[in-house]
């Protein structure tokens, strides 16, 4: 056995460091909040004084307003000294308008949104990631290793008439044996699965471009070929039989390997990369939340538009260079257009970074990671979803805690400057205000980011 990381190179504590850095990090609408919080003090000061001032100088008008106001709070002793009354509501002024829910208001909503992304396996990097990704227009995907596996497999297998299935497989991989191609590498996968027994093969040669021969040892021996109509053109195997099925499967985007035992064609096998098993049902909600969706590949535009096809996506950009892909970015971007790219690979890095909001598949390459704001641990699509179900609930679990303090101060402060609020009252209150902040943030909790067609909720079980 040997350790390939220990650590803090170790993947858990890089995702300890990332859901760290989130919290630690600010959300531009806290921006806003330490802007008014920078009005706000010098304000309640003034107003602190002004209301010592006014019970010195016109105690008649103080105190009659506080008489006006007196039958809505009972329990408020209005027979107290002018000088008792004038402190009492200095004091209870500053106490009870000390801006702590303010502060709070946003870095509790945040601090329990980036924990729940981190146990629903997305790992957010900066909190201006989870105010972006709410205002999303457009996601951009990767192709290869994003929306599919990246991983070509097996599709189909058509045998030539008077052929099964089993036969044309196991030729196939017995010849495949050893092949390091990774369309050879899904033929052996497969017959691996079926649990088919090899013939024994030997003389393996693989002709560059075209496909592998090598001879089995059946009696008599006989000569089996694996790959394209050149290769059975040269070694003048007729397939014309299974022709169409050919064209066929070449037209799903799929490549197609034929074989041919002892000079005679047996069939076809189809190898493609396919789909995540949830890139589907993951677009089509996307798409339903309001997203318009892209797929960008440096691919041939066929092989795009068909894998384009069958998951829903619309736009499709093939044959995209890979320092061209920062310029569709761009280009978006142009439009006024807020843009996420999802992405994978080393070529997709430059993207991540345009982007808006870039969220690297974390099954992925480690450049793509480094490049992205966000993480997604599973590597699946769905993760996409989650997290901008996350950052609209995260985002508006903050509008509703900045209301509340604000409205709180804005309701209390007169009262208080009324010598209203007993001093002991106000700092009750203040306290009050800030466990309701809190208590409201971590209600984020009981929300559901699960893409809806997901039916159980899993939770601290991802990382
Ligand atoms: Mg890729």
């Amino acid at each position: 056995m040997r350790a390939t990381k220990v650590g803090q190179d170790t993947f858990l504590s890089q995702v300890v460091k990332l859901v760290e850095e989130a919290q630690g990090s600010k959300v531009p609408i806290q921006e806003f909040a330490d802007r008014v919080v920078s009005y706000f003090v010098p304000a309640v000061l003034g107003l602190a004084f002004f209301a010592l001032a006014l019970w010195f100088v016109a105690p008649d008008l103080a105190k009659g307003a506080s008489v006006w106001a007196q039958p809505f709070l009972p329990w408020v002793d209005s027979d107290l000294g002018v000088a008792t009354l004038a402190i009492s509501a200095f004091v209870s002024t500053l106490v009870i308008a000390c801006p702590c829910a303010l502060g709070l208001a946003t870095p509790t909503a945040l601090m329990v949104g980036s924990g729940m992304g981190a146990e629903n396996g997305v790992l957010i990097r900066h909190g201006t990631a989870l105010q972006t990704l709410k205002d999303l227009d457009t996601i951009v995907f990767d192709k290869t290793g994003t929306i599919t596996k990246g991983k070509p497999e097996v599709t189909d297998i058509v045998p030539a008439k008077g052929h099964t299935e089993e036969e044309v497989l196991r030729l196939a991989a017995s010849v495949e044996v050893g092949s390091e191609h990774p369309l050879g590498e899904a033929i052996l996968r497969k017959a691996e699965e079926e649990n088919l027994e090899l013939y024994k093969a030997k003389e393996f040669d693989a002709v560059t471009g075209k496909g592998v021969k090598a001879k089995i040892s059946l009696f008599p021996e006989r000569l089996v070929l694996v790959g394209n109509r050149k290769l059975m053109e040269e070694e003048k195997v007729d397939f014309e039989s299974i022709e169409d099925d050919v064209k066929r499967l070449e037209e799903e985007a799929k490549t197609a390997m034929l074989v041919a035992n002892n000079g005679k064609i047996v069939g076809t096998v189809a190898v493609a990369d396919t789909l995540k098993e949830d890139s589907v049902q993951a677009i089509r909600e996307l798409e339903r939340m309001g997203l318009k969706t892209t797929m960008l590949t440096g691919d041939n535009r066929r092989t795009a538009e068909a894998i384009a096809k069958k998951v829903g996506i619309t736009r499709v950009l093939a044959e995209v260079l890979p320092d061209q892909k920062v310029k569709e970015i761009q280009g978006l971007q142009k439009n006024d257009e807020t843009v996420a790219m999802v992405g994978d690979g080393i070529n997709d890095a430059p993207a991540l970074t345009a982007a808006n909001v870039g969220i690297a598949i974390g099954t992925g390459t480690d450049i793509a990671i480094e490049s992205a704001d966000v993480t997604l641990v599973r590597g699946d699509l769905s993760s996409v979803v989650t997290a901008l179900k996350l950052s609209r609930k995260t985002f508006s679990k903050i509008k509703q805690n900045l209301f509340w303090a604000f409205f709180y101060n804005a309701a209390t402060i007169p009262l208080a400057m009324l010598g209203l609020a007993h001093p002991v009252l106000a700092e009750i209150a203040m306290a009050t205000s800030s466990v309701t902040v809190v208590t409201n943030a971590n209600l984020l909790r009981r929300t559901r980011i699960r893409p809806s067609y997901q039916k159980k909720e899993k939770r601290g079980s991802s990382v």
